[in-house]
């Protein structure tokens, strides 16, 4: 078999970090939809990975435990996944603890700015979603704003009120690329740049990107995602093969009602890329 051929679906979230199903229920949806490898890949957090191991072997997948680390790059937020590292790794559970650090009040400092507008009590109404009192985040303001009708979906919201230049937005400083691609690697897992193509860097930043988290030790970079249109799978699969990175592939589902894309069901990776999954073979459980 051709190892770009297999139903690998390598980042998703659960109600661990920003989705909206537990661990569970996520392997049987996977399932559901022919997955063969998974990974639950939630926000700065761990505690899932123990459940969805157990879930994916009782629904006959193969695992890697997963993570997606939030990181502070030329001033953005840019995401780094681990895949197929030990999860009980002290290095790496202490550095996601510190990342998650900061998050109520960031949340608060979010109410406070969307209050100026005329929209009040949105940080209690953004706990009724959260599932991880430490993993509060703007998913979970959106999901308030929607239910009380000020938005229609989650992208109005995060158009109108979450992002740089709007009401609800408050800057954070995350971890460096440098340290999360150091406790994924010495955690024996690999590091990878999630969804590229989301970050709206210049040319010279995202070669900045790619040159220093190679440097740090990272190997992938995701080049099938949700997140990405046809035409950028072919941008980050030329990237893939001229920094010579393993390709990842995964639906970054989060809730059956906002998700566009279903766990699993994606385009194969181009044949030309050598899978994170034939480098992670060793660590597949
Ligand atoms: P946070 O970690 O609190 O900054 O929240 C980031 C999360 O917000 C991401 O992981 C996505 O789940 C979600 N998100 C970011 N941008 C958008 C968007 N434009 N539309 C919907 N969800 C988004
Ligand atoms: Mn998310
Ligand atoms: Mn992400
Ligand atoms: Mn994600």
């Amino acid at each position: 078999m051709v190892s770009s051929i297999l139903n690998a679906d390598l980042h998703c979230h659960s109600v661990v970090s920003d989705g909206t199903l537990t661990p569970e229920q996520l392997a049987e949806r996977a399932k559901a939809n022919d997955v063969e490898l998974w990974a639950l890949t939630d926000h700065d957090e761990v505690g899932g990975q123990d459940r969805a191991l157990a879930a994916a072997h009782a629904n006959g997948m193969k695992y890697l435990t997963g993570v997606e680390i939030s990181v502070t790059f030329a001033q953005k937020t840019v995401h780094i996944v681990g895949l197929g590292f030990d999860a009980h790794n002290d290095q790496l559970v202490t550095g996601l603890y510190k990342t998650r650090g900061g998050r109520s009040e960031r949340a608060q400092e979010m109410a406070e700015g969307l209050a100026k507008v005329g929209i009040h009590g949105s940080y209690e109404g953004a706990l009724k979603f959260v599932g991880n009192p430490e993993l509060i985040s703007r998913t979970h303001f959106a999901r308030f704003l929607v239910e009380t009708g000020v938005c229609q979906d989650t992208s109005e919201v995060f158009r109108r009120f979450l992002t740089e230049g709007n009401p609800g937005f408050v800057s954070h400083r995350w971890a460096s690329l440098k340290d999360a691609v150091q406790w994924i690697v010495q955690a024996q897992g690999m590091a990878i740049i999630a969804h590229p193509a989301r970050y709206g860097f210049t040319p010279n930043e995202e070669f900045a990107l790619f040159t220093e988290f190679k440097h740090h030790g990272g190997q992938g970079v995701e080049v099938v995602t949700g997140s990405h249109t046809p035409a950028e799978y072919m941008t980050y699969a030329d990237m893939a093969q001229e920094f010579d990175f393993f390709a990842s592939r995964g639906s970054d589902f989060h809730s059956p009602t906002e998700s566009r894309i279903d766990l699993g069901v994606l385009p194969w990776l181009p044949g030309q890329l050598t899978p994170v999954w034939d480098a992670l073979a060793h660590r597949i459980q």
